[in-house]
């Protein structure tokens, strides 16, 4: 696990410690109760670079394809950096499955970069599980606003185009 984000806000962009909020889902402890939980989560997962986490919590079948080797491999030098949840879709307790619409952006090097996904959970056996997603042109972040790399900079001062 690498250090713990700053100013007691979770890497998922939740207004609280990592403690109280991904970390209790990634630790075993509880189970993401709703689908937008479960993503935010594997987000969190990927930005600690856990395999373990991102491997149980996707879905049997495609979980028969993917490798922990792959997925530590697909981690190489990308640094997940925030995460902005567009939309939801069902995936509420007590329902089968869920729809979350987001963007996540990383930094690789000197360069910046985005994921804009519509993703599918399923809820199996008491749990919710990421099944796949569509991959989405990317979003526009306002030039004025709080550039994603969490510098605290304006976009266009810090990472534009
Ligand atoms: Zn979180
Ligand atoms: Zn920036």
């Amino acid at each position: 696990m690498t250090v713990f984000p700053i100013e007691n806000h979770c890497y998922c962009g939740n207004a609280k410690p990592f403690t109280e909020c991904c970390y209790q889902y990634i630790s075993g402890n509880t189970a993401a109760p709703t689908a937008e939980t479960l993503m935010r989560s594997r987000f969190s997962a990927f930005c600690i670079k856990d395999p373990d986490y991102l491997l149980e919590t996707l879905h049997k079948d495609p979980r028969a394809k993917e490798s922990r080797k792959a997925l530590l491999r697909s981690f190489g030098n990308t640094q997940w950096r925030s995460l902005k949840i567009i939309r939801s879709h069902q995936g509420a307790g007590g329902q089968r499955r869920g729809a979350v619409e987001f963007a996540a952006f990383f930094v690789e090097g000197e360069k910046g970069g985005q994921l804009h996904e519509r993703s599918r959970f399923e809820f199996e056996d008491g749990r919710w599980f990421y099944t796949d997603g569509d991959i989405l042109p990317p979003i526009t972040v306002p030039r004025n606003e709080p550039c994603w790399c969490g510098s605290g900079r304006k976009l266009k001062k810090c990472h534009p185009d």
